[in-house]
């Protein structure tokens, strides 16, 4: 059978097809600009001898529903897929499933309509995704979809990490509190951490560090997050590409009663004009990497604040921890950028960390790896995520009683 994952935006929708029996990923690609003069779909799909090939065309993409059918569309004329009967289930991201979604759920009327109140929390990213899942459900009514849920991993920490110190009522009437995100990538290292560990997820104490276009750090005490640096929204906590992370809140005051800034501009400026772009005009690490090395100043700030606020989470969540096997890099930044890990760790011998410097900037070997020394009582390791292949593993299990294989005890799946 097939799964296919569907991860729906505004403008564009993001694909992955599985072979479930071995989870070989058979297609991949996304179709973009929608409700634009003109669109793009890009594939990459394995022929029938197995080698990769890929294409790209522009056109004009209305709506979600025809995004969806330019993907099946692309899946028949692959070859990947024959008939829709080989869709075991559509796997569905979902930002923010609130308080109410702990694990990845069926979707029926009921859970869209859950889904959909849990948009004021996620106004940007839920309605998206409610269209990719009515489209789905409306084009394909025999092959289940799941929403699997960013938030629901962390949904175990406890409250002295998700309440905020702000009036009480907040909470109770609006249930504002801190959620977490990017947990189906947490949760896959995690898992895939234990595995490189050799011992199973529910004894091990991690501390996953997720570095990408947006970024987060939790702590994992026995296989379960008991603490994540996002919070109501993505933008609390690391520096990000565009997004300032942990502030002082006093500064919206300040800059509303001083600079005169309206609220959506406020917003705008903290979540698309601050972060490493903020910082030194550029949000890709990269390039920021190449200016730090040719001497500009601000990219090297860029760097130091970013590895700074790292160092300082992996302290606060070695104290909240105590004990820590691991800590876990991934993202395009955690997986890719050495000096940021180097400068996250450096120091933190105290902590039963010790970085193996020629791991680290080896430029081979670019899979799962270990990147600390021996002697490092904390393993520092790089571990590619695959959030598709979470979902599409999530998805499947979600629609049998029995969780699928890699599913730990501790984050068991179903309704
Ligand atoms: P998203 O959050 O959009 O999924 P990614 O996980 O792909 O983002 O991470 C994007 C970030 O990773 C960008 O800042 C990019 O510059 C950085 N990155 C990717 N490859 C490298 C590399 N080889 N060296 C340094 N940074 C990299």
């Amino acid at each position: 059978m097939k799964v296919l994952v569907l991860n729906s935006g505004s403008s564009s929708i993001k694909y992955q097809l599985f072979r479930s029996e071995d989870w070989v990923a058979l297609a991949s690609g996304s179709v973009s600009r929608i409700g634009e003069p003109e669109g793009e779909i890009k594939a990459e799909w394995l022929d029938a001898s197995g080698i990769r090939q890929s294409g790209r065309a522009r056109v004009t993409i209305p709506t979600h529903q025809d995004g969806i059918d330019r993907i099946v569309k692309a899946l028949h004329e692959t070859r990947v897929l024959g008939d829709v009967s080989e869709l075991a289930v559509i796997g569905h991201r979902v930002v923010h499933g609130g308080e109410h979604f702990k694990h990845p759920t069926i979707v029926d009327d009921a859970v869209a309509e859950a889904i959909q109140g849990v948009v004021p929390l996620a106004p940007l990213h839920n309605p998206a995704h409610l269209a990719g899942i009515e489209v789905a459900r409306r084009l394909f009514p025999t092959v289940p979809s799941v929403a699997v849920f960013d938030t629901a991993f962390h949904q175990t920490m406890p409250r002295t990490a998700y309440r905020y110190a702000i009036p009480e009522w907040l909470y109770r009437e609006h249930r504002i509190r801190r959620y977490g995100f990017h947990g189906t990538s947490h949760y896959y290292v995690a898992k895939r951490a234990a595995a490189m560990l050799d011992r199973p997820l529910e004894t091990c104490n991690l501390i996953t560090l997720h570095l990408g276009n947006g970024s987060s750090a939790t702590a994992i005490r026995d296989g379960k997050s008991v603490d994540t640096s996002m919070g109501l929204t993505p933008l609390e906590g690391l520096v990000m590409g565009t997004r300032c992370g942990d502030i002082d809140p006093a500064i919206h005051f300040y800059l509303a009663k001083n600079l005169g800034l309206e609220i959506d501009a406020i917003e705008d400026l903290l979540n698309r004009q601050s972060g490493l772009l903020g910082i030194c005009g550029v949000n890709d690490m990269r390039e920021i990497d190449r200016l730090a090395e040719e001497g500009n100043d601000a990219a090297e700030l860029a760097i130091g604040i970013t590895a700074h606020r790292i160092k300082k989470y992996i302290g606060a969540y070695s104290a909240e921890l105590g004990r820590v096997d691991a800590v876990v890099f991934t993202g395009g930044i955690g997986e890719n950028a050495a000096e940021i890990r180097c400068r996250a760790c450096e120091g933190l011998e105290n902590l039963g960390i010790k970085m193996d410097d020629t791991a680290n900037y080896a430029l081979e070997g670019r899979g799962e790896r270990c990147i600390s020394t021996p002697e490092s009582t904390v393993q520092v390791l790089v571990i590619p995520t695959n959030e598709e292949l979470e979902i599409a593993q999530q998805a499947l299990a979600a629609t049998s009683e029995a969780p699928c294989d890699g599913l730990s005890e501790t984050f068991r799946v179903g309704g």
